[in-house]
């Protein structure tokens, strides 16, 4: 889900950053990985899927460890976002927010053009141009 806001807002990130530098080495030996991380903004997104779960010991146990990686970001002054399963409601507004609260300017929004493998057009929405070349195909 946040891998399909990304690509659909041209950010590039990496998924589970294992192309992190010497800087990252705490996160690589004793954090799990980043879920996401924007190289363009060295901006962290965690998305903590597990802060509602029903079972209340894996709950806590999930975050108690969150608490613990938030703290280990802000001591090593790593920028980061959370997104929780709630935002996912309204991800962009969630996520522009917070991408502001981290970041001190709004996300910018970059329409890139690319052109379409199929048809040779430029298009702005590469996955909705796509859904509609499906939805052509099948008619
Ligand atoms: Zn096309």
């Amino acid at each position: 889900m946040i891998a399909d806001y990304l690509t659909r807002n041209s950010i590039a990130y990496s998924y589970e950053a294992t192309a992190m530098t010497n800087d990252w080495f705490i996160f690589k030996s004793k954090i799990s990985r980043p879920d996401f991380f924007l190289p363009q903004f060295k901006l962290v997104i965690e998305y903590w899927g597990l802060v509602d779960s029903p079972d209340a010991q894996l709950r806590e146990e999930y975050i108690r460890s969150m608490k613990w990686k938030m703290a280990q970001y802000r001591k090593n002054n790593i920028r980061f976002v959370s997104i929780y399963p709630s935002n996912h409601s309204n991800l962009d507004y969630y996520f522009r927010r917070k991408f502001r609260e981290a970041m001190g300017f709004e996300l910018p929004i970059l329409p890139v053009n690319r052109t379409c493998p199929t048809c040779h057009i430029q298009v702005l929405d590469v996955p909705l141009h796509i859904k509609w070349h499906s939805s052509v195909a099948q008619t």
